[in-house]
C-alpha cells in the first residue's frame, strides 16, 4: 500500500497546490516539478530509510570513549538526503535552493518520517539555519546557515536544561563577554558560555564535519545576577568546532562536551544528549568557556526561537502523523492476511467453515477506520497549515495576515492533535495484530514507542493546551478564533448543499457553537487558574472540532471525485469521524464550561 495517492489527492484535488505557481516566487514550478520532488523523496525514503528503521532501533547510538557511533545506514541516509537538495528546498535560487513551496516540502518530508522517523530528515538543521537566515548577521548566515543547507554541518536547538524544561524562564546557562574587543568579532559579539543543556537531539555525532548549536543563555547584569524571566534570555550560535569568517575549521575544539547519551524509549536513530558548555573539558585559548556569538539582540533569544516555532511544530505534528500512518498501513496489511474466527450468523458460528480474515470482523474494521480517520485527517491538517505558511510568506498583505493569525490558533492543534491521536492509532495497530503486535517481530510496537515522544517535546500537551486557551484564542480580541469560525462556516455552507454531507455540516455547526460557548464560560470569572484548570480537555475538544471541519472539507473534494474505492474510503473515514469521534467533544467541553474544580482542588494528601 502506498502513501502517494493520499498525498496526491490532498495536494492537488483538495488544496489545489499547483495554483501557487502563479506567484512570482514559485513561477518556475509546475505540477511536474512538484511531482519530481515527491518521486525523488519517495524513492530515497524507500531505499535508504525504510529498510533500516529496525536497525537504528536495535543498534542504539553509543559512545566509544572518543566518539558517538551510529549505524552506517544512518550515515548513508543522511548523505542521500543532503544530496537530494531537500535541506535547502525552500531557499532562494541565489543560495542554491529550489524555491519550493513549504506545502510541497512538508509533503515530501512526510515520506521520510513514515519510512524511519528517527533517522531523521534534517528538521533540526533546517530549523536552525532558517532561524539564522531570519535573525543572524550576514556573516552568520554565510558561515553557518549556508553550510547547514549544504549538508556540510548540522544543527541543534539547545533550549532545555535539567531544571528548566517547560519553564524556560529558569534557564541558568550564563554568557559573559569574551574579553576586550568582544564586539568586534566578524562572526558577531563573542561571549563565553557556561551551563548544562539537557535532552539535546543530535547534540553529538560524526554525521557531519561540524555541529552548529543554537543555545539559549542569559547575560548577567552589572550585579553578576542573571536577569529573571524570559526577557533575560539571549540566543547564541555555538559551533562544536571553531571556524573562521570564511567557514574554515580553525582546528580548535570549542568547549562543548558530551556529558552523556540519554537512553530513550524510542526514536533511537537520533542521538539525545546532555551537553556541558564551558566546563573546561576543552579549554579554548587557555580558558574554560564555550565560545558563542550573539544572534539578534540581547534579551530577544526566545522571540527569535519562537519565530521558527510554527514550522517546527508542524514538523512534529507531521512526524506523529506519519508514525500513525505507518502503523495503519502495517495493520491493514496484517488484517487482510490473518485468518482468525468465523462470522456470526443467525445460527451462531459454523466451525466447519474456513476461518475469516480478521479484516472481515466489524471490530477490526472499526480499529482500521479509526486509524484511517486519525492519520489521513491529521495529514490533511498538517498540509493545510503548511499551505497557510506559504500564504503568510507569499500571499497578498491581507491574506498573509489572516494566515498568520490562523496559524497562531491552529499550531497548538497541528502539534498536539496528531501527537495524541496518531499515537492512539499506533496503539490500535498493535491491537489489530493481537499478541504479535506486542512482539518485536512486527514493526508496530516501535511505531508506538517512537511516537510517544511527540506529546512531550516541543512543548508538552499541557503547555500547548494552556497556550491555546490562555493566549491564542484570546489574542487580538479573539480575532483568530473568529477567522477560524469563518472558515468553518464557509465549509458548512458548501456541505449543506450536498445531501450526503448535510448532517455532518449541521453537527459541525453545533460543535462550533459549543466550542465558542465553552471558551466564554471558561473565562467567565476572568481567573486564569479557573479557566486553565481544564485546558487539556479544551485542547482535545478544539482539536476534534478542527479535525471534523478538515474531514468535512476533504469530504467535499472526495464527493466531487470519480467513483472508486479511494472515494468510498475517504467518505467513510469522514463519516466515522462524525459518528464516533465528534460526539466526544460534549464531555470534554462540559468540564471546561463549568470550570470543574475536581482536579485543581484535590489536596496532595488525598492522592
Ligand atoms: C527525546 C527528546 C528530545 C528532545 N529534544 C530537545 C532538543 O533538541 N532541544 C531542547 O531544547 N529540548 C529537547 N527536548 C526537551 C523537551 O522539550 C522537554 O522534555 C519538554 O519541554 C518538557 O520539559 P521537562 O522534560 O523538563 O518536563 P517538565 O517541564 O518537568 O514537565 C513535566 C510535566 O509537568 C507538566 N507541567 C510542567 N509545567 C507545568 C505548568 N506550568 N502547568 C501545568 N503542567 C505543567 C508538563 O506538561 C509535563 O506533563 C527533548 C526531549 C526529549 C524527551
Amino acid at each position: 500500500m502506498s502513501l502517494r495517492p493520499t498525498v496526491d489527492f490532498l495536494l492537488n484535488d483538495w488544496l489545489g497546490v499547483e495554483a501557487l505557481n502563479q506567484r512570482e516566487r514559485f513561477a518556475d514550478h509546475s505540477r511536474e516539478t512538484f511531482d519530481a520532488v515527491l518521486d525523488t523523496c519517495e524513492r530515497i525514503a524507500r531505499e535508504k530509510y525504510a529498510p533500516f528503521n529496525r536497525t537504528v532501533d536495535t543498534q542504539e547510538p553509543h559512545f566509544d570513549g572518543e566518539r558517538v557511533v551510529l549505524p552506517q545506514a544512518t550515515h548513508d541516509a543522511h548523505q542521500a538526503y543532503a544530496e537530494s537538495g531537500m535541506l535547502s528546498a525552500a531557499q532562494d535560487y541565489a543560495i542554491g535552493g529550489m524555491q519550493l513551496p513549504y506545502t510541497v516540502e512538508a509533503a515530501a518530508n512526510a515520506f521520510f518520517a513514515m519510512a524511519s522517523v528517527s533517522i531523521g530528515s534534517g528538521m533540526l538543521t533546517v530549523g536552525n539555519a532558517n532561524l539564522l537566515m531570519a535573525h543572524g548577521t550576514e556573516a552568520q548566515k554565510r558561515v553557518f546557515a549556508l553550510n547547514e543547507f549544504a549538508g556540510r554541518w548540522s544543527g541543534t536547538m539547545c533550549l532545555s536544561e535539567p531544571q528548566a524544561g517547560s519553564s524556560l524562564s529558569d534557564v541558568a546557562t550564563r554568557a559573559v563577554p569574551d574579553g576586550e574587543g568582544f564586539m568586534d568579532d566578524p562572526l558577531g559579539p563573542r561571549f563565553r558560555l557556561k551551563g548544562n543543556k539537557m535532552w539535546i537531539s543530535a547534540g553529538e555525532h560524526e554525521l557531519t564535519e561540524n555541529i552548529v548549536h543554537l543555545v539559549l543563555a542569559k547575560i548577567p547584569g552589572p550585579d553578576g545576577k542573571l536577569p529573571p524571566g524570559v526577557k533575560g534570555i539571549s540566543l547564541f550560535v555555538v559551533p562544536k568546532k571553531l571556524v573562521d569568517a570564511d567557514a574554515r575549521l580553525t582546528g580548535e575544539r570549542n568547549d562543548v562536551a558530551l556529558a552523556g547519551l540519554n537512553h530513550k524509549c524510542g526514536w533511537r536513530g537520533t542521538t539525545n544528549t546532555l551537553l556541558n558548555f564551558g566546563e573546561g573539558r576543552f579549554p579554548v585559548r587557555g580558558a574554560a568557556g564555550a565560545i558563542g556569538y550573539l544572534v539578534g539582540q540581547p534579551g530577544e533569544g526566545l522571540r527569535c526561537m519562537f519565530h521558527m516555532m510554527n514550522e517546527a511544530r508542524i514538523g512534529v505534528g507531521m512526524a506523529a502523523t506519519m508514525l500513525g500512518m505507518a502503523g495503519y498501513h502495517a495493520s491493514l496489511d496484517y488484517a487482510k492476511n490473518r485468518p482468525q474466527g468465523r462470522p456470526v450468523g443467525p445460527q451462531g458460528k459454523d466451525p466447519s467453515r474456513p476461518q475469516s480474515r480478521i479484516i472481515e470482523h466489524a471490530d477490526v474494521k472499526r480499529m482500521l477506520l479509526a486509524q484511517k480517520s486519525y492519520c489521513e485527517g491529521a495529514l490533511a491538517l498538517e498540509l493545510y497549515c503548511a499551505r497557510l505558511v506559504d500564504e503568510q510568506h507569499t500571499g497578498a498583505p491581507e491574506a498573509a495576515d489572516e494566515a498568520r493569525l490562523l496559524l497562531e490558533v491552529l499550531t497548538p492543534i497541528a502539534k498536539s492533535w496528531p501527537s495524541e491521536w496518531c499515537l492512539e492509532a499506533n496503539s490500535l495497530a498493535i491491537q489489530v495484530h493481537g499478541g504479535y503486535g506486542y512482539t518485536r517481530d512486527f514493526p508496530v510496537e516501535q511505531y508506538w514507542r517512537d511516537n510517544r515522544l511527540n506529546m512531550i517535546h516541543e512543548g508538552t500537551h499541557g503547555i500547548q493546551a494552556m497556550d491555546l486557551l490562555g493566549r491564542k484564542v484570546l489574542m487580538e480580541n479573539g480575532r483568530g478564533l473568529q477567522l477560524l469560525a469563518k472558515r468553518f462556516n464557509a465549509t458548512i455552507e458548501r456541505a449543506l448543499q450536498v445531501p450526503a454531507l448535510a448532517a455532518h455540516a449541521n453537527a459541525l455547526g453545533q460543535a462550533l457553537a459549543q466550542l465558542g460557548a465553552a471558551t466564554q464560560a471558561a473565562w467567565a470569572t476572568g481567573d486564569p487558574a479557573e479557566a486553565l484548570a481544564n485546558a487539556v480537555p479544551y485542547l482535545q475538544a478544539f482539536g476534534h472540532t478542527v479535525l471534523a471541519w478538515v474531514w468535512l472539507d476533504v469530504a467535499l473534494a472526495a464527493q466531487a471525485a470519480p467513483e472508486g474505492a479511494a472515494r468510498t474510503g475517504r467518505l467513510a473515514a469522514a463519516r466515522f469521524f462524525f459518528h464516533y469521534e465528534l460526539p466526544k467533544t460534549g464531555a470534554w467541553l462540559a468540564v471546561v464550561s463549568r470550570r470543574d474544580p475536581t482536579c485543581a482542588e484535590l489536596p496532595e494528601e488525598a492522592f
